[in-house]
């Protein structure tokens, strides 16, 4: 397993203890897991650290009617740790996957418990089942697809995998798999998140027009004066005249808020105007754009 984490464990453990639709489901389940525990010559049902998964094992061999033993061994790879192995007692097929929903969905499980992982949503969205044949990972993404989750196919260290990469459809999955508590887990991240990214987002955005309004502003301003400077304040005419005058003592304004103080009031857009008809008063006469006749 190469994503455990907390997360991972914690979700094992809920579906763990999901109990079986109906009867037929059991089997499904035992099935599930075991096909994806099994190396190419050993049967076994799991094997597992964690306790809750091979209590499931046994209780799902005993629903089925398939005899199953236990042992717990402390293995030399895993110093600390015991591993718990159920065996079957006798050898069983698992090559079909089941047809019935239900059935999916506990063998689903089962192959989860068996051979899946998912990493901490607070650091990625993956999950996945380490599989060791190309065909187990084939029929596991087909199973996947019969239930509406995308999962893609890949291949670590030799052995092939299939994974579900974004958050909707291992959420998606996972409740399938009745990880309530884990669903909830995963949307609350993405909550958290999408409220961050919102928040950032509408900061850049407000900083970014506020800094543009200001530079505007002082733009319109040395304009104002220019062409004070230039043709001298009597000589503008009223409005532009008024219009120079409010932008020189409110450089905090915004052009609407302008626009609102002027005597008569006039729209933004006549606003605008005149502070485009000051811009081209002060400029020397190569660096025109246009000209602009003088509005009352
Ligand atoms: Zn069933």
């Amino acid at each position: 397993m190469t994503v455990a984490s907390r997360y991972s464990g914690d979700a094992k453990d809920e579906i763990a203890r999901v109990r079986f639709e109906r009867s037929c489901c059991p089997g499904a389940f035992v099935r599930g897991m075991s096909r994806f525990s099994s190396a190419a010559h050993s049967q076994i049902i799991v094997a597992t650290e964690r306790s809750a998964v091979a209590r499931a094992a046994l209780a799902g061999a005993k629903a089925a009617g398939i005899d199953a033993v236990a042992d717990r061994k402390r293995t030399a790879r895993l110093a600390d740790r015991t591993m718990l192995t159920v065996r079957p007692e006798m050898p069983f097929s698992t090559a079909m996957v089941p047809a019935r929903s239900c059935c999916r969905r506990a063998w689903l499980r089962g192959a989860f418990l068996a051979s899946g992982s998912v990493s901490d949503p607070a650091r990625s969205y993956h999950l996945e089942f380490f599989c060791r044949r190309d065909d187990d990972a084939r029929a596991l993404c087909e199973a996947l697809a019969s239930l509406s989750v995308d999962a893609g196919m890949s291949r670590r260290r030799g052995r092939p995998l299939a994974y579900v990469k974004d958050a909707e459809s291992i959420a998606d999955l996972l409740g399938l798999m009745g990880a309530t508590q884990a669903v909830f887990a995963l949307d609350n991240v993405r909550a958290v998140r999408q409220t961050k990214n919102d928040i950032r987002r509408r900061v850049n955005s407000e900083s970014a027009n506020a800094a543009r309004a200001a530079s505007s502003s002082a733009r319109h301003r040395e304009a104002a004066m220019r062409a004070i400077r230039t043709v001298g304040l009597s000589r503008l005419g009223p409005a532009l005249a008024q219009a120079a005058q409010l932008r020189i003592a409110h450089p905090e304004l915004t052009l609407a808020e302008l626009a609102a103080r002027a005597r008569p009031r006039v729209t933004k857009a006549a606003m605008a105007y005149r502070m485009r008809a000051l811009g081209l008063i002060g400029k020397p006469a190569r660096t025109r754009r246009g000209s602009v006749k003088r509005r009352r």
